[in-house]
């Protein structure tokens, strides 16, 4: 069960209310960030390339941040997958249209005892 919250549609950033996990694919190629979405309450998975900030596919540059390396964040989107009211047709998102920035763990590479 879930308790999607139906906010209206808006495109606002927002301070994640609660640790969000990072991991690394085992081909080190995507990040898949997990978490509940600060706006709407249901957990939200968002996979990024390893190698840019933000989606593969930057359809949609309005408010698309650059794309770049990975500084120790990454952008996150809210993709609860629920309908939202005002959601613009023309909009990628899966979401209520909330996004945060969730902080990039070191990587744990090297030898391991
Ligand atoms: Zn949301
Ligand atoms: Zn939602």
């Amino acid at each position: 069960m879930s308790d999607h919250e139906h906010t209206d549609f808006r495109e606002v950033e927002v301070q994640p209310t609660a640790p969000f996990t990072v991991e690394l694919s085992d081909d080190g190629r995507w990040y898949t960030v997990t978490g509940p979405c600060p706006v709407c309450r249901v957990t939200t998975v968002f996979r990024v390339s390893s190698g840019v900030l933000g989606p593969a596919k930057g359809l949609f540059g309005r408010r698309r941040r650059r794309p770049e390396p990975l500084t120790g964040t990454i952008l996150v989107y809210c993709m609860c997958g629920y309908p939202h009211a005002e959601k613009p047709p023309e909009s990628p998102d899966a979401g209520c249209g909330a996004f945060w920035d969730v902080p990039v763990p070191p990587p744990t590479q090297g030898p391991t005892p």
